[in-house]
C-alpha cells in the first residue's frame, strides 16, 4: 500500500492522495509503500495465479483497495535468449526484453497506464504531455480508455505516424517548433491555462512506478536473482530510475539480496548528455545545444532526473556509452533480422554498444546481459 511521496532531492514527504507534480525544491517525487505489509500480501512464491499484466504487482503500485486498474494488457513482456547476436559476439547469456509487445508498441505503455490510472483516481479532468512520439501515443491510448481529454505536444520534426496514432486515440496534437524541451515549455504554459495535469517524465511520480515493473519481471525471470548487466537505451531515464527503485523494494521485502546489475545507459552520439556527465564526473548533466538523432526516444537533450541516473550508473558499477547513427541503425536491423523482434532504432543503440563494452571489459562473455528492446519501429 502506498503511504506517501518522498522527494528524491531533499527528502521532504508529500501526500500521495493528492495530485502532485515536483517537490517545491524542484526534485522529482517518488512513491513509498508499506513494504512489510506488501510482502505479506504479495508472496513471490504465489505469483502464478491471476493476471499477467503489470498490475499483478499491485501491492507495490499506486492502486487502492477496490480500484479496478486501467489496463490494455501492458507489461508481462517476454525475455528471450538471443539466437544470433549473442553467439556472434561471444556472449553466451545475452537476452532481449521484448517491450515491443506492449500496447501501443513501446514500454511507454507501462508508465502511462499507471500514471493515467492514478491521475484519474486523484481527480484529474484533463491530461497533457510533451513527447517525441511513443509517450504521446501511449498517453492518448490510456486517456481514451480513462475517458479523459489529452493534449499532446510534439516537436514539429517527429515522425508523422506518431502524431497520427495519437490523434486516432482522440488526443489534441500540437506540433511545436524546436526540441522536446520546447514542447515541454509549451505544455507547461498550456497545462496551467487549461488545468490539465502534466504527465511529463518525472514531473509526476507514477510513470516511474509503471516502469519499475520491468525490474520485478527481470527478478522473477532470473529466479529471484538479477542479471549481471542491463543495457538500457536512455532518454529521460524513467526505466533506470524505476528498475533501481524496484530492486531496493524487492530487497526490503526479502525477495532478493543486495547484489545489483551493472546498469548501462546507451545514448546517441549527438545527444548524449548523460554519457558526457558520466565521463566528466559531473553530478548533473549539461543540456545538449544542438541535439540530433534519428532514434526519437533518445532525443532528450536535458533530463530532470539526470542526477538520479548518474547516481544509479555509478552505484551499480555500470557505465554510459554513446553510439553513432549508422551503428544504431544497423543494430536495429540486426535485432529485426536475426532475433525476429521488430525493434525501433533506440533498441539498436543498445546492441550497438555491446562490442565496445566487451572490449573495455565492462561486459564479460559469461555475464547474463539483458538488452532492452524498448519499442517497435514506427
Ligand atoms: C522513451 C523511449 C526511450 C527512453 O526511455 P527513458 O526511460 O525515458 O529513458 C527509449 N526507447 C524508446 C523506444 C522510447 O520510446
Amino acid at each position: 500500500m502506498i503511504t506517501h511521496l518522498a522527494c528524491s532531492r531533499c527528502g521532504a514527504e508529500h501526500d500521495a492522495r493528492r495530485l502532485q507534480s515536483l517537490c517545491p525544491c524542484g526534485g522529482p517525487l517518488l512513491a513509498r509503500y508499506d513494504l512489510l505489509a506488501a510482502a505479506r500480501r504479495l508472496r513471490r512464491d504465489r505469483l502464478e495465479d491471476g493476471r499477467r499484466d503489470l498490475w499483478r504487482w499491485r501491492e507495490v503500485l499506486p492502486v487502492e483497495d477496490g480500484e479496478e486498474p486501467l489496463s490494455l494488457g501492458e507489461g508481462g513482456t517476454p525475455l528471450t535468449p538471443s539466437r544470433a547476436i549473442g553467439p556472434a559476439l561471444g556472449l553466451a547469456r545475452l537476452s532481449f526484453k521484448d517491450e515491443t509487445r506492449n500496447p501501443t508498441g513501446s514500454f511507454k505503455a507501462r508508465g502511462l497506464a499507471v500514471a493515467v490510472h492514478r491521475a484519474r483516481a486523484l481527480g484529474a479532468r484533463k491530461l497533457a504531455i510533451p513527447t517525441m512520439g511513443n509517450a504521446g501515443v501511449a498517453a492518448s491510448a490510456y486517456a481514451e480508455l480513462a475517458g479523459l481529454p489529452c493534449i499532446v505536444a510534439m516537436p514539429d520534426g517527429v515522425p508523422p505516424a506518431a502524431a497520427a496514432a495519437a490523434r486516432a486515440h482522440g488526443a489534441q496534437v500540437e506540433l511545436v517548433p524546436g526540441t522536446l524541451g520546447d514542447a515541454g515549455a509549451w505544455i507547461r504554459q498550456r497545462a496551467l491555462a487549461e488545468k490539465a495535469f502534466d504527465l511529463s517524465t518525472l514531473r509526476e511520480p507514477y510513470r516511474v512506478e509503471g516502469k519499475k515493473t520491468m525490474g520485478y519481471e527481470l527478478a522473477e525471470a532470473f529466479g529471484w536473482e538479477l542479471p549481471d548487466v542491463i543495457v538500457y537505451p536512455t532518454g529521460g531515464g524513467t526505466g533506470l530510475v524505476g528498475m533501481w527503485k524496484a530492486f531496493d523494494e524487492m530487497e526490503a521485502m526479502g525477495w532478493i539480496g543486495p547484489t545489483r546489475p551493472r546498469m548501462v545507459a546507451v545514448q546517441a552520439e549527438e545527444c548524449a548528455p548523460i554519457v558526457r556527465a558520466f565521463e566528466s564526473g559531473g553530478a548533473s548533466a549539461e543540456p545538449v545545444k544542438d541535439p540530433r538523432t534519428e532514434a526519437a526516444g533518445l532525443l532528450v537533450p536535458a533530463a530532470i532526473g539526470d542526477f538520479l541516473m548518474l547516481q544509479i550508473l555509478r552505484a551499480s558499477g555500470g557505465t554510459a556509452v554513446a553510439v553513432g547513427e549508422a551503428a544504431l541503425r544497423d543494430g536495429a536491423a540486426r535485432i529485426a533480422r536475426d532475433e525476429g523482434i521488430p525493434a525501433g532504432l533506440e533498441a539498436g543503440a543498445g546492441v550497438a554498444a555491446l562490442p565496445a563494452l566487451l572490449t573495455a571489459g565492462l561486459v564479460t562473455p559469461d555475464d547474463r546481459v539483458v538488452c532492452f528492446v524498448t519499442g517497435a519501429a514506427r
